[in-house]
């Protein structure tokens, strides 16, 4: 394919990590491909950036631990590319209720897909495994996988950019989206900026994360059910003598625990001494007018007592010692959503967003297949049912599910 001036094949909005990855994709396939992002690149506004993103394969829904997989392996490739690494494995550990349906789900889930390698702890099992350092309440199992790991999400966006300005792809920040249409001359669409910038692409990506509902009304009318959250990621302090024990090189896995509130957690790396323990929830938001205040309340007392049980006597729980802040876009069903944008756009646009708080991971393939989806009209070997846009006509909820919501919102004050 071909290209000059301010003509593309390939349009990708938002430069988080879905559009980073799908615009490093698109020219991989020979595209030439224009990359815009209102702010600056790498910036601490949206949902891509920090130190630490969780990948693991246990999941409640069938159709996710095979994705994960498969961007494990793209993960693997883009690293192999770019010479450095973002992932670093470790294993992974859910723990939760024996009947939390949830937790019940994974279970099922890990036992149908023989890809996915799990065990299945019961107390004694989980004392043994992590020697002690996880203490599980009466009635609760553990599952204990492999397939775990640590993603650097500002470093992996970053790479993915590099990779695509190798491949020949165009990068502008400070490039704020205000119009998509179809072009008068039928030659794709017109993408135009706040900037007074107006470029023509056979087909635009748009991936602009918690701002997805805004945009795609602004441009289409289309009204999308996704509610960005404002949430917080919190660092505790670990006692004196359990530093070591709570890292990747003591065993420490990442992980996740169901029940009441869903809480999740890294192994201490990024800043020694520190652990990172939030809770998987968050206040609704509008992106441009955040109350950057609005964090801790709720959140240190649940996580904090969720601390004293499970982790007793290895972190500090008064107060966390750093709080950064970040968006989560959630979808009524907590799924994806990458489709056509349809309407007068009609295949012309392919929008990807509402990744509820579980996107990061799935980077790599996500942009794979929003990359075939705009120059080929369909993803090779990836089941998209799951993420039509048409659910939410056909019921407002979108898919059903035999499980509770992972995320909360409204929790913290
Ligand atoms: C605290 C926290 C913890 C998380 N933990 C995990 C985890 O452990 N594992 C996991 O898999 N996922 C996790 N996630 C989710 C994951 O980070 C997100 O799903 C993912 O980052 C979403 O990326 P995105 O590219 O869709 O959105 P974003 O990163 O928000 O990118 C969208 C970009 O579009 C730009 N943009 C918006 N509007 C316009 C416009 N009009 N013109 C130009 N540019 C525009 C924005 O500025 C932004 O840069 C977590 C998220 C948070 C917040």
């Amino acid at each position: 394919m071909e290209a000059c001036g301010d003509r593309f094949d390939v349009i990708v909005v938002g430069a988080g990590i879905m559009g980073s990855c799908a615009a490093y994709e698109a020219a991989k396939r020979g595209c030439r491909v224009l990359l815009l992002e209102q702010f600056d690149f790498l910036h601490h506004l949206g949902s891509s950036h920090g130190e630490s993103r969780t990948i693991r394969t246990t999941y409640p829904e069938e159709y996710y631990p095979p994705m994960v997989l498969e961007a494990h392996r793209l993960w693997e490739a883009a690293q192999s590319e770019v010479g450095y690494r973002v992932l670093t494995r470790t294993p992974h550990f859910d723990m939760g209720p024996a009947d939390n349906k949830s937790l019940r789900s994974v279970v099922v889930n890990c036992e149908r897909q023989s890809s996915v390698n799990v065990r299945l702890l019961d107390r004694a099992a989980v004392d043994e495994m992590f020697s002690g350092t996880f203490r599980m309440p009466e009635g609760w199992i553990g599952v204990r996988s492999d397939a775990g790991g640590v993603i650097k999400p500002t470093k992996a966006v970053a790479m993915f950019q590099a990779l695509a300005i190798r491949r020949g792809a165009v990068l502008k920040d400070h490039m704020e989206v205000t119009g998509i249409e179809k072009d008068e001359e039928d030659r794709g669409v017109r993408v135009s900026t706040a900037t007074g910038d107006s470029f023509l692409g056979k087909k635009c990506v748009v991936t602009v994360g918690p701002w997805t509902s805004k945009l795609v009304k602004a441009v289409s009318g289309h009204v999308l059910p996704i509610q960005p959250l404002h949430t917080t990621i919190c660092y505790w302090k670990i006692k004196e003598g359990h530093e070591h024990e709570l890292t990747p090189e003591g065993g420490f896995p990442t992980f996740a625990s169901y029940g009441e509130i869903y809480v999740y957690g890294t192994p201490s790396m990024e800043f020694p001494g520190l652990i990172k323990i939030g809770l998987h929830g968050g206040r609704p938001c509008d992106p441009d007018r955040r109350d950057w205040t609005s964090n801790s309340g709720m959140l240190v007392a649940a996580v904090g007592s969720w601390i004293e049980q499970m982790l007793p006597g290895k972190v500090e729980t008064d107060k966390p010692l750093i709080i950064q802040s970040c968006m989560y876009s959630m979808t009524p069903d907590e799924d994806f959503v990458i489709d056509f944008l349809g309407g007068e756009l009609g295949k012309d646009v392919v929008v990807a967003g509402g990744f509820s708080g579980h996107g990061f991971k799935m980077g790599p393939l996500v942009g794979r297949i929003l990359a075939e989806l705009a120059i080929d009209g369909a993803a090779d070997g990836v089941e998209l049912k799951h993420f039509r846009l048409g659910r939410f006509t056909e019921d407002s909820n979108g898919n059903a599910k035999d499980f509770d919501d992972q995320v909360s919102s409204h929790l913290h004050q």
